[in-house]
């Protein structure tokens, strides 16, 4: 182990070749070899293990991993793994954090760890009655569930609660939900609520002499709750011909609009996604699950807004905040069985499903930020192209050097295009011959 400092502000790191940033990693004592190795083609994901985790497999399917710098949550700092194909998110959230931790970084919280399980409740005659019945033996039903799952029990997880609602309107009459609201821990937990609910079912039928029909999960884990805030001071907005305030009033003017309208809004959240889904699969969680839950929650009033909120704060500073329900696990699903997992979980030093909520919830609000600063600006699409520009310069069949010295091309002649590409790359093959 060396006495290089443990920091998430690596300076000059995406200027480093591949193997100098394994370097950087090893020698700051965040992954040993063996770790590393699980991000790596070679050594990555084993077929043998793939063969495990879903059916009919034939290969494994690479993505690429990067490192968000520069995150400080709750005063400690975190190097976050990301995998995704989109370049430019990973610029952009490490940029975006560099600018939180100028104003404190983020600070982030989770509401607790409880998900919520569906019964869809038939055939019944009277549903407030039926409602009381429930009501009055929920000690009994919830009691019936404790020894479901040992583990989570003596963790002071298990089922917590029961709650009725009632449908009066649906394409089939009235019907009765029963929630049944479990506190899942360190995991996802649709296993564990999908068992319980399964498990509760008869009992329910017997009390009420209706027929449970859906014993499932919901998706909008909303008793889950995660939220992301960050200050970032009006002076490091600033930038070429920008001022400070002019780049927050045009931030908060851009988030108006997407809190305005459902159009905008999905754009604006699919961005906050981005930095999301891209921690999500790095750490083998159910990204389908946490995108349903969070547009969901983005509709929870009867109209889809944003997920964030921006504003100015007294001293004048830009403000930031993000709430959406973020059901992730450490242990459970594939977290335990993908040696990538185990080795972003190591890099960013996660002890908890909260922390690692945290976490997503902060990169999320950072993505936020990053694309409604450049879009308040330049627009997006002058910093994204020049970051695209290797992925043109590869599609156009540039290999070895001549990807960045293509893509270097395309930027100068602001022609990031891949007819332009092949164009250079035929004169310059010409060239040689
Ligand atoms: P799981 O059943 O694999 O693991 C959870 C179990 O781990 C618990 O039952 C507990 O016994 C044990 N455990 C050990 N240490 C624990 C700790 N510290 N905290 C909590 N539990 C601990 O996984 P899961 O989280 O119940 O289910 C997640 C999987 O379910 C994901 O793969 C997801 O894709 C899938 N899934 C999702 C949906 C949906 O989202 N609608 C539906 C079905 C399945």
């Amino acid at each position: 182990m060396s006495h290089k400092k443990q920091t998430s502000r690596l300076k000059g790191f995406y200027q480093l070749d591949l193997e100098e940033r394994h370097q950087e990693l090893l020698e700051r004592g965040y992954l040993t070899p063996e770790e590393l190795g699980a991000f790596l083609p070679e050594s990555g994901l084993p077929l043998e293990t793939a063969d495990h985790m879903i059916e009919n497999v034939v290969g494994v399917f690479s993505l690429p991993l990067g490192i968000a710098l520069n995150f400080q949550i709750n005063g400690v700092d975190r190097l976050v793994p990301m995998v995704l194909e989109e370049p430019s998110v990973v610029a952009g959230a490490s940029f975006m954090a560099r600018l939180a931790r100028e104003g404190g970084g983020f600070s982030a919280s989770c509401t607790g760890s409880i998900m919520i399980g569906q019964l869809q409740i038939l055939d019944l005659k009277d549903l407030s009655l039926a409602r009381d019945q429930i009501l009055a033996h929920k000690e009994d039903l919830l009691g019936g569930l404790e020894d479901l799952d040992p583990i989570l029990r003596d963790l002071g997880g298990g089922p917590k609660d029961l709650e009725v609602r009632e449908i009066p309107h649906s394409a089939i009459g009235p019907f009765l939900v029963l929630h049944l609201l479990m506190d899942v821990r360190d995991a996802m937990g649709a296993n564990v609520v999908n068992t319980a609910c399964e498990f509760l079912a008869p009992a329910v039928e017997e009390l009420t002499g209706g027929r449970v029909h859906l014993r499932i999960l919901s998706n909008l884990a909303d008793r889950r709750l995660a939220s992301a805030r960050c200050t970032i001071p009006t002076q490091s907005l600033a930038f070429e011909e920008y001022s400070g305030e002019g780049v927050r009033d045009g931030i908060i003017e851009a988030w108006a609009f997407a809190d305005a309208d459902p159009y905008r809004a999905a754009t604006h959240n699919k961005g906050i996604m981005n930095g999301i889904d891209a921690v999500l699969l790095a750490t083998g969680n159910d990204w389908r699950a946490v995108e349903a839950g969070a547009h969901a929650y983005a509709a929870r009033y009867g109209f889809y807004r944003s997920l964030s909120t921006w504003a100015v704060d007294r001293e004048g500073n830009l403000q930031g905040e993000l709430e959406l329900p973020l059901a992730v696990g450490t242990v459970g699903g594939a977290t335990r069985v993908h040696p990538g997992v185990n080795a972003a979980l190591k890099l960013m030093g996660v002890e908890s499903a909260s922390q690692l909520a945290e976490i997503v919830a902060s990169v999320g609000l950072a993505q936020n930020l990053a694309a409604l600063r450049a879009l308040a600006t330049d627009g997006i699409q002058r910093g994204h192209m020049r970051l695209h520009a290797r992925q043109v310069a590869v599609t156009a069949g540039a290999a070895g050097d001549l990807v960045n010295k293509l893509a270097a091309l395309l930027i100068e002649e602001n022609e990031i295009r891949v007819d332009r590409a092949r164009e250079i790359l035929g004169t310059w093959q010409e060239g040689k011959e």
